[in-house]
């Protein structure tokens, strides 16, 4: 048992050795990868519950590493939010969500808004409101048009500065969604005092909400407090038939989640709007 144990160790400490070393590597291949513009964008449908249709998506970075391929964001984000470098990442997404929302101005996708994912570490960034606003003026895009998701990490630290940038950017008329509702531990209070257009419930509540009666409670509840506060709710991860049904009959208003498609590059999204396929 003694020598399965050290043989247990060993493998561990390599497997972690590894794992540094991967880190290390692609923390300095950071570096470079914003010059050699291998970010993309991936876009993740919502569809509108009311009236079937679709007109936001979420844009979702992938990094598309000259080595390694396709990398999701849990293999740098964090990376990126410890060196700072997040800062720049995040002003490339408003950019490029920016010059996507501008070719799909003029033609059948007018309809689309682009959410975005800033960190709480992003707005830190005294000139991220600034940064948002000269980015939608470069490419002639209304502000209602760029969405903007956060997590409730946002309520906990820099309250007064982090109500101050949002409350400039709600007055430019972006939107604002909170992300993962329901995981963070930050008071109810914030949804009257910041300026929230929607609330994002958590996946972890819809996985087995046909199945586990206490999740059903808590999305019935998180919809209805919602709406009486004049905020509009979107489902995550919504996987099944049966998911939806349970949200439609509940008057959740939008559903995102691999049941209507994964993320996937403007292109196809494109393809997939104009053939029906989301339909
Ligand atoms: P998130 O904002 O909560 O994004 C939703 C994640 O759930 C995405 O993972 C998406 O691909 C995945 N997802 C969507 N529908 C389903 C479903 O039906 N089932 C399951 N199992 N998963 C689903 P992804 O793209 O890997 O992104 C992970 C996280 O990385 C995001 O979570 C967000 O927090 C962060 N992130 C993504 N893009 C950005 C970005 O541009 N900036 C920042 N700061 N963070 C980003
Ligand atoms: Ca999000
Ligand atoms: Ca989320
Ligand atoms: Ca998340």
């Amino acid at each position: 048992a003694k020598e399965q144990g050290r043989n247990t160790y060993q493998f561990y400490t390599e497997g972690m050795q590894e794992r540094e070393v991967m880190r290390l590597e692609l923390d300095k291949d950071l570096n470079h990868a914003l010059a050699n513009d291998e970010f993309v964008l991936y876009f993740q449908p919502q569809l509108d519950l009311n009236d079937s249709s679709i007109n936001s998506v979420e844009a979702l970075i992938r990094w598309q590493h000259p080595r390694r391929g396709l990398l999701p964001p849990v293999d740098f984000i964090p990376l990126a939010e410890e060196s700072g470098r997040i800062t720049d990442i995040g002003r490339w997404v408003v950019m490029a969500a920016c010059r996507q929302l501008a070719k799909w101005q003029n033609g059948p996708y007018s309809n689309l808004r682009i959410a975005v994912n800033l960190s709480g570490r992003e707005l830190d960034d005294e000139s991220i409101v600034d940064h948002i606003q000269e980015a939608l003026e470069t490419n002639g895009v209304p502000a209602d048009r760029l969405e903007v998701e956060l997590t409730e990490e946002i309520f906990i630290q820099n309250i007064e500065h982090n109500l101050n940038q949002l409350t400039k950017l709600h007055k430019l008329g972006v939107h604002l969604a909170i992300d993962d509702f329901g995981v963070g531990y930050s008071s109810l209070g914030y949804l009257r005092d910041f300026p929230v257009d929607l609330l994002k419930i958590d996946r972890s509540f819809i996985t087995d909400v046909t199945e586990r009666h206490d999740d059903a409670v808590i999305t019935r509840a998180v919809i209805n407090l919602a709406h009486n506060l004049g905020i509009q709710v979107v489902a995550e991860g919504v996987e099944t038939r049966e998911q939806l049904t349970f949200l439609k009959n509940h008057r959740c208003d939008l559903i995102q989640g691999y049941l209507i498609s994964r993320p996937i590059p403007a292109a196809e999204l494109e393809k997939a709007l104009s053939s029906g396929l989301l339909d």
